[in-house]
């Protein structure tokens, strides 16, 4: 900010004028509340489920493949066959003759072991498939969900949207007339309380921010403004009622 002198009374007014506006952010964003959360969670789990179906897609492919080839050995162990059958009928002798039925023998072997391979290939592709269309109704099942919770926030996020971008944009402006100290100190009090609330006035006798009694004459001093005090429980910054008072007169 600029390096004009202001008072502790404007310092606390700006302050107080930031706190305002952020709670109002705050309002807002609660409305929306865990929508933006669900609907980034409901969108990882909609990308991983789309991860998994194509991978079991690429197994599945990859045993059709091995159908393929299998199918393949079969029909070249069969014309083996055949062209060993055909040899048999100009056998000499009978060395000559063991020798090629122990080749059809051995092509037979390896016709049943790839069509042995096929019934477990068939198996699994069976399993795969099930697999597939179950995780395929599920990803259908959450993009629903998420097409839904989308659409909810959408809606919620429309109608609030332009107010937050305002209040965002007054926010960056009240910003400018604290100086970086204090609203450093403000920034990490806002962050560390969980209702955001940095600068709070006195209420009852207490600190509306955590509740506690604020002693007297530390309310005399809070009422002086020729000093920022802070909330001897929880760290808050303290402003007088009048402040409340007057947010209140400019709203109504
Ligand atoms: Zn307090």
């Amino acid at each position: 900010m600029s390096n004009i002198e202001q008072t502790v009374e404007q310092k606390l007014q700006a302050l107080w004028d930031l706190q305002t506006i952020h709670t109002q952010i705050d309002k807002i964003r609660q409305i929306r509340g865990e929508l933006p959360i669900e609907v980034a969670d409901l969108e990882d789990e909609v990308a991983g489920l789309e991860t998994r179906i194509e991978k079991i897609r690429g197994e599945l492919d990859d045993l059709e493949d091995s159908i393929v080839t299998r199918k393949n050995m079969i029909s070249d162990a069969q014309a083996g066959i055949k062209k060993y059958e055909a040899q048999l009928n100009d056998v000499k002798n009978n060395r000559e003759y063991e020798a090629i039925t122990k080749e059809i023998e051995i092509q037979g072997l390896d016709i049943q072991v790839s069509e042995k391979k096929i019934r477990e290939f068939e198996y699994e592709i069976r399993n795969k498939t099930e697999n597939y269309e179950k995780t395929q109704a599920e990803l259908e099942e959450r993009k629903k969900d998420l097409a839904v919770k989308q659409e909810e926030l959408d809606t919620i996020t429309g109608e609030t949207q332009k107010d937050e971008d305002v209040l965002v944009e007054k926010a960056k402006e009240a910003e400018s007339h604290i100086e970086d100290r204090l609203l450093t100190a403000y920034t990490r009090l806002r962050g560390n309380a969980k209702n955001g609330l940095a600068v709070v006035t006195i209420d009852r006798d207490s600190c509306s921010g955590c509740h506690n009694q604020i002693p007297p004459q530390r309310q005399l001093d809070i009422r002086q403004r020729k000093k920022i005090i802070v909330c001897e429980h929880c760290g808050r910054i303290l402003v007088d009622e009048a402040f409340a008072h007057a947010e209140e007169h400019v709203h109504a």
